[in-house]
């Protein structure tokens, strides 16, 4: 029998990611936001902020280059760009990601082909990647989900073997880390969005990293029209867009960044505390890592079977929100190729385009294809968490949870 848990409980309201509650800034990044507007100089063509940005964050990670650019999808966008797939080529990539992953892929004329993930870390795996490599396969995207990262090792073997390129979507995943080295620096780019969600933010704005000159390059030039700045004759060389971050944008980015080692921090800190409440509980499992793998905790995710429960994940679920704990059960609610964008194939005019160059194959949705990524999404419940929870908030969140799950514990069970 469920209790009434708000008699016994005081319902507090947790920080959130959407304001300042929940996101540590101010004075620092004020203080740069001010000599941004100052200096009159609010194009990074010719500031300093977004540049110095790029700088300190390729320092972070060890890369050759970073470019600062408008969102995470255009990072993505970016990259993809930068690789130059043939219109109709195919790039491999999760079923449970966000849009803004999937779409460049679209833009760029090439088509998405979904390898299923793992049920219980929602990553793609080497093995669900290779089943759907073909001869068209142009490159492979790695969402590193809710800041866990994928198995680097397993994947980087896979594509090296076949010499496929691999962009690393760590737009959840600023500070983790694979076998001790940066999320990011495994594939021949890495993708970062500073979106009002995310590690740091700057409400929207994203990075690209690469080591390869040669890639560094066309993201550069795909950031900025593709105008050589520079250059003894420049010409704008090739399709492109205007995707530059601004000094505003920059100068934020530049204070947030400062602080990104410790929300990395403070994240695992929190996410350790909940490890350590919920280790126990009949039915829930905590979020789990890969051997080499470092989580920093976009969200924080509890594996629920539903069986286990009266009413299943979405009475959970329904009774954490009632309490100010406000989860997403099954996070993007269907796998991204149930979205109108892929059942209608919604693109350019009625073109269908670049549907209309895929194979049959790797355009076949059909559920048996993915029953990682069905169980997943039956299974996960996404934890909000940010670098403002404090211990005390951390307890409520644990003693609410088991509490919730205690009560709705099937007898049988
Ligand atoms: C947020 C996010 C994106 C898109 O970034 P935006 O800055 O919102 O455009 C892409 N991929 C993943 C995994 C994300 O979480």
């Amino acid at each position: 029998m469920a209790t009434d848990l708000t008699r016994e409980q005081e319902i507090i309201q947790l920080p959130s990611d959407q304001d300042a509650s929940g996101r540590d800034m101010g004075d620092d990044e004020i203080v740069k936001l001010v000599e941004a507007i100052e200096s009159g100089t609010l194009t990074s063509t010719k500031g300093k902020f977004v540049q110095n940005l790029e700088k300190k964050f390729a320092e972070i990670l060890g890369v050759g280059s970073v470019f600062a650019c408008s969102s995470g999808t255009a990072a993505l966008h970016t990259a993809l760009a930068a690789i130059d797939p043939e219109p109709g080529d195919e790039v491999v990539t999760t079923s449970i990601t966000d849009m803004g992953a999937l779409t460049p892929i679209l833009y760029q004329s090439a088509i998405p082909v979904f390898a299923d993930v793992d049920p219980q870390t929602y990553n793609i795996t080497a093995e669900a990647i290779e089943r759907v490599l073909s001869e068209k396969t142009k490159a492979i995207m790695v969402t590193h989900l809710f800041g866990n990262p994928a198995n680097m090792g397993e994947i980087m073997e896979l594509a090296q073997s076949r010499e496929i390129p691999v962009i690393e979507d760590c737009a959840q995943a600023f500070g983790a880390t694979y076998r001790g080295k940066p999320i990011g620096t495994f594939g021949d780019i890495g993708c970062f969005s500073l979106q009002q969600g995310k590690h740091i933010t700057t409400g929207e704005g994203g990075m690209v990293a690469t080591s390869d000159a040669k890639l560094a390059r066309r993201m550069f030039l795909f950031i900025n029209k593709a105008w050589g700045y520079g250059d003894s004759r420049p010409d704008h060389y090739f399709l492109a867009l205007n995707y530059r971050m601004n000094e505003l944008t920059g100068a934020v980015a530049c204070a947030q960044l400062e602080k990104l080692a410790e929300f990395v921090d403070r994240r695992r800190q929190i996410a350790a505390r909940m490890d350590k409440g919920l280790a126990d509980l009949p039915g829930i499992s905590i979020p789990r890592v890969e051997p080499d793998g470092v989580h920093t905790y976009w969200k924080y995710c509890l594996h629920v079977d539903s069986l286990a429960f009266d009413g299943g994940l979405d009475a959970l679920a329904g009774q954490l929100r009632e309490r100010n704990i406000f989860c997403a059960p099954r996070y993007i609610q269907k796998p991204a190729f149930e979205c109108e964008v892929f059942t209608k194939q919604c693109t350019f005019g009625n073109s269908r385009f670049p549907f209309t160059l895929a194979r049959a194959e790797a355009i076949d949705y059909r559920k048996e294809k993915f029953p990682g990524t069905y169980a997943a999404l039956a299974s996960v419940l996404v934890l909000p968490l940010n670098e403002r929870y404090t211990a005390e908030h951390v307890d409520y969140v644990v003693d609410t949870i088991c509490k919730v799950a205690t009560d709705l514990q099937k007898a049988s069970s």
